[in-house]
């Protein structure tokens, strides 16, 4: 992917997480920032993330990647988001407490706007578990 491309993305996916959180705010859901769902296998969760929230993460974070060796966040500190503005989407739209219909329906539309994004840019998709994007931005390789 050409620089252009990347700087593409890197807006495209800016505008597609302002509108999450603005869909978010609408619904007000309550979360008591417990940091629970970070931590994915006793809360039972897991974590997909797409090519292009990678693409935009690599540009935002600052510092070397960490690895994933148990089912937790590795950006999880403390019970707290260290990466808190360039979370994936998958972090901003679940809500423990909240109606999993409209954020079912928040996934799915904001899937399809990552896969146009995608297209748009012409670079593959894919969406993985956290897990195996961050072995591939650690190891430098598409994942
Ligand atoms: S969504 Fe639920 S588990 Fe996750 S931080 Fe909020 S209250 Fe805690
Ligand atoms: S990136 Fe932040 S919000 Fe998302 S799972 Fe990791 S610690 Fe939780």
């Amino acid at each position: 992917m050409t620089f252009e491309g990347s700087k593409n993305v890197v807006v495209g996916i800016s505008e597609i997480y302002k509108r999450i959180d603005s869909v978010i705010s609408r619904h007000n859901p309550q979360c008591s920032k417990c940091g629970n769902c970070c931590d994915f296998e006793s809360f039972g969760h897991k974590l997909y993330v797409s090519t292009p929230e990678v693409i935009y993460f690599r540009r935002h974070f600052k510092g070397p990647y960490r690895k994933m060796t148990r089912q937790i966040c590795p950006y999880l500190e403390n019970g707290k988001c260290a990466v808190h503005n360039c979370r994936f989407a998958g972090c901003r739209i679940f809500f423990c407490k909240a109606d999993a219909k409209w954020q079912n329906e928040l996934s799915e539309q904001i899937i399809k706007e990552l896969k146009l994004l995608c297209e748009q840019n012409e670079i593959p998709w894919q969406y993985v578990e956290l897990q195996a994007a961050l072995e591939a931005a650690i190891a430098e390789k598409e994942f």
